[in-house]
């Protein structure tokens, strides 16, 4: 049986985030921007209504990703770079609950974490090791009931305001496939930050480089067993992918809502320019892009939901939202004209937002990769 309809839970979540975001980010983006003490001010707030463990089964019911993945939309209609923070947070949040010992769960999820008014950060990626994850180079070292952790991470979300970070590291030799995941603790001796991004868009997103130096924590640090780490790390990066996924038909939307308000607002040759073929036609490429982006991302969310293989339904819906959010930006900024090069208009935010989701979670070639492997799996 297939069913278009959200349910009440879904619609009424949708409903808060949408509230959320309209009353402490829309009229912020700016000083947000700018400004990372109100940042953080802004993430306390997300943290106590919930919003970095969205994810996770809400209130004894079971987990519910297309309520999640729509408030996410909300928050990316209006500023991508705060559900960069939010994304990768519920990815944490994610492992954690799956492999995470009654301990780490007790100590990173729940109620009273919500009081910690952090997002989480996630790090896989070293200078050497971008697609190609397995090349990652970080070691981690056992002695006795300790790891001792020494590497640099590059190109990390969040991981300067994260209460904790998941580092990713190898316990041999840099030719072993085998990873193994690790929480790092905010402030623990030896971690440091070597480099704050400057970037091209999503500028309230956090994004550095750090280094541990011999970071010693405990064996109760480690998450899920030993040499499980790239396991753990596909199946983040397939829940990953449904997020930027969302991202990115957030920013679609509402540079899309924004083309065409300005196509029947704008008058050239004496009528608005809706009312040319090329312009309307433009409007009708993208309406069909947000709803066919939408039906993937749906599909996989309900797969994930249902407990079935999802990697492919992921890969599909990332590739599919990213593509067609870097088009609708593109187009929506032409309808703009001038006007859209300027600061003046919001399209050009949303044309550089876009820029970054065929990269992140795996970049579009990538995910070509992926849904070719599964594809060929099949035959
Ligand atoms: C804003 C931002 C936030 C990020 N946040 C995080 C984070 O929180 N945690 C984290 O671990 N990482 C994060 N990353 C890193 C991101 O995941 C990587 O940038 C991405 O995986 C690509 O790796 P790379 O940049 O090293 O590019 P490369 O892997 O060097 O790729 C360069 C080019 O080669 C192509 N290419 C590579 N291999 C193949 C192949 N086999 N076939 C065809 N083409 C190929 C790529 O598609 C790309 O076009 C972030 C990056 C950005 C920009």
């Amino acid at each position: 049986m297939i069913d278009f309809e959200l349910s009440k839970d879904q619609i009424a979540c949708n409903e808060k985030a949408r509230v959320f975001v309209l009353e402490n980010i829309a009229s912020f983006v700016q000083k947000l921007e700018e400004d990372l003490d109100f940042r953080l001010e802004l993430f306390k707030l997300m943290s106590r209504e919930g919003y970095f463990q969205l994810a996770l089964p809400q209130d004894g019911k079971p987990k519910d990703s297309i309520a999640y993945l729509l408030a996410l939309k909300e928050f990316a209609r209006i500023d991508a770079g705060i559900s960069v923070a939010m994304t990768v947070s519920n990815m944490v949040s994610e492992i954690i609950y799956d492999v995470g010992t009654p301990t780490q769960k007790k100590q990173y999820l729940g109620e009273n974490v919500k009081n910690n008014g952090a997002p989480f950060s996630f790090a896989l990626t070293e200078h050497q090791a971008g697609s190609d994850a397995k090349k990652i180079q970080t070691k981690a070292t056992r002695e006795g009931n300790n790891y001792i952790i020494h590497g640099e991470k590059k190109y990390i979300t969040n991981a300067d305001v994260a209460t904790v970070t998941v580092v990713m590291a190898k316990l041999n030799d840099d030719e072993d496939p085998n990873i193994t995941a690790f929480l790092i603790d905010k402030g623990l001796p030896g971690f440091s930050i070597i480099k704050k991004e400057n970037k091209l868009g999503l500028l309230t997103a956090n994004l550095v480089g750090f280094k541990c130096d011999c970071c010693r924590i405990p064996e109760a640090q480690r998450l899920g067993a030993e040499g499980e780490g790239f396991k753990l790390a596909l199946k983040a990066l397939d829940s990953g992918r449904l997020g930027v996924a969302a991202q990115a038909l957030g920013i679609a939307e509402s540079a899309f809502e924004a083309a065409r308000k300005f196509s029947m607002e704008r008058e050239q040759f004496g009528a608005p320019i809706a009312k040319q073929q090329a312009i309307a036609f433009k409007l009708a490429d993208m309406q069909v892009k947000l709803s066919a982006g939408e039906l993937l991302l749906f599909k996989a969310a309900w797969r994930k939901d249902k407990g079935l293989p999802y990697t492919l339904e992921a890969s599909e819906a990332k590739l599919y939202c990213s593509e067609a959010a870097n088009q609708i930006a593109d187009e929506a900024l032409q309808i703009h004209g001038g006007c859209g090069y300027t600061k003046d208009f919001l399209v050009e935010k949303y044309f550089r937002d876009a820029r970054v989701t065929t990269i992140y979670e795996g970049t579009s070639e990538i995910q070509r990769l992926v849904i070719s492997r599964e594809i060929l799996k099949k035959l």
